[in-house]
């Protein structure tokens, strides 16, 4: 017979913390707190194979687990002494949802499950407490209503329907907060409840604890698939077919008077990652009181005072989960009457900033090894090291211009500015159309998620360290402040008002997520403490930040296997890159020399050239200008490999454009440059008429340039070659490789390659010194994987061209792909951006058959990759999973890149 419930309780559980998968997170962690005797209220776990099976059958279950939950509620009858229903002492339950990964607040709970209107009379007599007995069967009709009967407000804009009631009878009795309601209030408040369940719904609210709880375990269910749940899976890629697990626990009670609460916490500081014990409590309240973010609770240090020793038990349990678990936990707890019971443990979800950190002092407490410190904060979240903070004189200005309105509590790291937005619907609007927004809210909830992806930072009013809004942002690396008590917010008129202050909709607006200061007005921010030691504005012993972050990349480049390249530019970009780490250049453009200042002017007369001679000329001017740029890389990046790239674009993209800009701008446009270069408008007109292609992306670019017009390219080599002997010639080491694009055929490599190897020789000769080099192609193009063999004939090291590798091999357009790729991706047609994440079915497999081939030919041929998923840690993965020598990104990626590949390597 399979088996579906999983018991525990009593020191003793079925179940054990390795079986997430079975039990969900909060079912494994139950059942491995229960075997530490940390003392949890027994109850049982329904398994997630029975929501899999749920999904399976259209919403019924294997037909033996009824026999089996009925099982485990007589065992938990029989240890805790009442009875399930029974009008004199009932015994109550809850029951909460527990996926594999945690999802916080996108799955719904049921609270004091097994109270009707014979029961909380029970309740009431044996507690000796009717309020507190009222209390819990309100919370319970309202919680029952909403999660399984499905009372709750349509859209955003419609008020909760028990909050509702509830805000009418504390206005008519004069009531502040809930607790200043009496029995009879409450008593009033869950005949309403039940009335608005029956007349909005045409149902009543059961009265049998077997209907209650079954319809209870089936909402549990049901909430897998909900729309907030669906999105969260999306958003951090959790598979739709995992499901959840259902976990049916004894009551405790937090709100049975003064010496009772209710509370979560973190064994570490989960923003910036302190080894102290961080948390939050409210007396006389139920869990979700605090989770929800709605009464602001108290700093758990304050509970010493107010329950010492509850508060004594909780730090012992607290370093017990530590060391059990060698990792930051996330958990709830409960005291009834003074006495202390676990409801939750589990791997807490920490902002990537103190991520880092933690686990380098992890490392140093001895709980963790260098390899498990490596390995486990999430790569990308390394560049929250890198995340920029305010200009400290504007910031300093600004206090002295009293522009610091209010203040909350840190949640995220950082400083951000953007243009204030009320709700999460805009946030993603207004970002979409390129603004930088600021998402306040009273407090958030899991359907804001996008929008708080969308934004700089995010500011709420309600809510405390643990809030969804501090959870979230600090998952997301975002920049944020909560519970901002002085902020009053009025969604309605777009606005809200601080002191004397008021802020409304599009107003700039900043906030410092490391002092939790609101700020107004837009605040020049400056680089990260890391950068500024990179810098040499700062020292390094003087940053604990920086040796942190130091340590954890020195720990990184031990263990990778994968050399780390960057796309640069210029030299200033050469050199920021080299000290986040880069080992040499993978990329670097050459067409973006070909902008500034007056080099335009001679780029636009060699196009305007009609014949060789006319462009040989406009090159000539052009020579020494990217000559000199080439001395600037090399010397940067004193002797590490130079990859350049000889020009790429199509030569139409350096004039005006007709489709691009309105007919007067391009008009203008046109005669500006014909004044420029000496012809009339009409010449330039007709050689934009002669470049234009329908298809530009697949058209005249690349070295089809080099075919047609080898001078260009010529220039190029010669350029790249004299620049590098010359700072050879200084004593400085080079290292150039010629990277040739768009390649398709051997035969395109093989008239580079030579033409290459005949301008070597001249320069050579000319200066009497040789500088090695290599020749190299970009792999772009479907065909040239396939016929890498034949090209590595001819090129003496690969690059792949991912993002034109994807457009290519996909067929997608790389630079209108929003009109569709969206939905695509929402339909999981693809499971991820292809121009993000490589496409390993496809672009993947191409990319496989091409290091085969070029390793046939050229045994040691180096491969790297420099399209944009070179710094994208799933991408940098499969990279080193395919044997390639390095991975190139931008600059800011480096250090992501760098622990990837070390993340990958130990992966092995
Ligand atoms: C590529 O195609 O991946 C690449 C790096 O070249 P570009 O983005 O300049 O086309
Ligand atoms: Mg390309």
């Amino acid at each position: 017979m399979a088996k579906w419930v999983y018991f525990f309780g009593d020191g003793k559980a079925e179940g054990n913390g390795k079986q997430k998968e079975l039990l969900g997170g909060k079912g494994a962690g139950l059942a491995e707190m229960t075997n530490l005797g940390i003392p949890v209220p027994p109850g049982f776990t329904i398994t997630t194979e029975v929501c899999t099976y749920f999904y399976a059958h259209e919403g019924s279950y294997p037909t033996d687990l009824r026999e089996q939950v009925d099982g485990a509620l007589a065992r938990l009858e029989g240890l805790m002494g009442r009875r399930f229903g029974d009008p004199e002492n009932p015994l109550l339950f809850s029951v909460r949802s527990g996926a594999r990964a945690s999802m916080p607040g996108m799955m719904d709970t049921v609270l004091n499950l097994g109270l009707n209107d014979r029961t909380v009379e029970g309740l009431a007599r044996v507690t000796r407490n009717p309020r507190f007995a009222w209390d819990s069967y309100r919370r319970f009709v309202a919680m029952y209503g909403d999660v399984v009967l499905g009372l709750k407000p349509k859209d955003k804009k419609e008020e909760d329907p028990f909050e509702a009631i509830l805000e009418r009878v504390k206005h008519e009795t004069g009531a502040r907060y809930d607790t200043d309601l009496s029995t009879e209030d409450l008593k009033r408040l869950t005949a309403l409840f039940q009335e608005a369940i029956r007349t909005r719904l045409g149902v009543e609210f059961p009265q049998d604890p077997q209907e209650q709880l079954w319809g209870a375990i089936g909402a549990v269910f049901g909430s897998w698939m909900n729309d907030r749940a669906i999105a969260y899976r999306k958003l951090y890629d959790i598979p739709h077919d995992w499901g959840t697990a259902v976990n049916v626990q004894t009551m405790v009670f937090g709100n049975r008077g003064e010496t009772s609460g209710t509370g979560v916490g973190f064994t570490r500081d989960p923003a910036l990652g302190e080894n102290r014990m961080y948390g939050e409590f409210l007396l006389n309240a139920q869990g979700e009181d605090v989770v929800a973010g709605i009464r602001t609770p108290r700093p758990i240090a304050e509970l010493e005072q107010v329950l010492p020793e509850a508060y004594r038990q909780l730090v012992e349990i607290r370093n017990k989960l530590e060391s059990h678990y060698r990792d930051m936990q996330d958990f709830e707890f409960t005291i009834e009457e003074g006495r202390l019971w676990m409801l939750q443990t589990r791997t807490g979800k920490r902002h990537p900033f103190a991520a880092a950190r933690m686990a380098v002092d992890m490392e140093a407490e001895g709980l963790i090894t260098e390899k498990e410190a490596v390995s486990r904060p999430e790569a990308d979240g390394i560049a929250a090291f890198l995340a920029p903070v305010f200009d400290a004189e504007a910031k300093e200005r600004a206090v002295r211009e009293k522009r610091v309105i209010a203040r909350g509590l840190p949640a995220g790291p950082g400083g951000a500015s953007g243009r204030v937005v009320f709700n999460a619907a805009d946030a993603e609007e207004w970002a979409g159309r390129g603004e930088k927004v600021l998402l306040v809210r009273k407090f958030t909830s899991p359907e804001d998620i996008r929008g708080m992806n969308a934004a700089q930072g995010i500011l709420t009013a309600q809510g405390g360290m643990t809030s969804h809004a501090a959870l979230v942002a600090r998952q997301m690396g975002k920049v944020c402040i909560v519970g901002c008590g002085a902020l009053d917010i009025d969604y309605g008129r777009g606005e809200m008002r601080v002191g004397d202050h008021v802020v409304r909709e599009g107003d700039w607006l900043s906030i410092d997520g490391f002092t939790a200061e609101v700020i107004l007005g837009q605040l020049p921010t400056r680089p990260s403490e890391v950068l500024q030691v990179l810098s040499g504005e700062q020292k390094p012993e003087e940053s604990a930040n920086y040796q942190k972050f130091a340590r954890l990349m020195e720990w990184a480049d031990k263990y990778r296997r994968l050399q780390v390249w960057t796309n640069a530019d210029t030299p200033a970009q050469a050199e920021m890159a080299v000290k986040l780490g880069a080992q040499g250049i993978g990329l670097c453009r050459t067409e973006h020399m070909f902008f500034e200042g007056e080099r335009i002017h001679y780029v636009r007369r060699m196009i305007l050239s009609q014949s060789r001679e006319d462009r040989v000329k406009a090159l000539a001017f052009l020579f020494p200008m990217q000559k000199e740029d080439f001395t600037g890389i090399f010397r940067a990046m004193e002797g590490r490999p130079v990859t350049i790239r000889l020009l790429d674009p199509p030569l139409h993209e350096f004039l005006p454009s007709r489709e691009a800009l309105k007919p007067e701008v391009f008009a203008q446009k046109v005669k500006a440059v014909a004044d420029e270069l000496g012809v009339s408008p009409e010449e330039i007109e007709d050689r934009i008429e002669a470049l234009h292609e329908n298809n530009p992306m697949l058209g005249h670019r690349g070295c089809r340039l080099g075919v047609t017009y080898p001078e260009i390219y010529e220039m190029q080599i010669r350029a790249i070659l004299e620049a590098a002997v010359e700072v050879q010639k200084e004593g400085r080491p080079v290292k150039p490789e010629i990277m040739i694009p768009i390649v398709a055929t051997a035969r395109e490599m093989e008239i580079f390659d030579t033409m290459a190897r005949r301008i070597a020789r001249e320069v050579f000769r000319k200066a009497r010194v040789k500088v090695p080099f290599l020749v190299g192609t970009m792999i772009e193009l479907p065909r040239a994987c396939v016929a890498a063999g034949a090209i590595a004939r001819h090129a003496e090291f690969f690059s792949f061209g991912t993002n034109d590798l994807t457009q290519t091999a996909c067929g997608i357009s790389r630079d209108d792909v929003r009109g569709f790729l969206g939905e695509y991706v929402e339909k999981e047609i693809y499971p991820a951006d292809p121009f993000q994440r490589i496409d390993r079915e496809g672009v993947g497999e191409l990319m496989k058959i091409a290091v085969k081939g070029g390793r046939r030919t050229r045994r040691k041929l180096q491969i790297g990759i420099c399209g944009e998923h070179g710094g994208e840690p799933t991408s940098v993965e499969f990279c080193h999973r395919i044997g390639l020598d390095y991975v190139s990104c931008s600059p800011f990626r480096v250090p992501v890149a760098r622990l990837a590949a070390a993340q990958a390597a130990l992966k092995d």
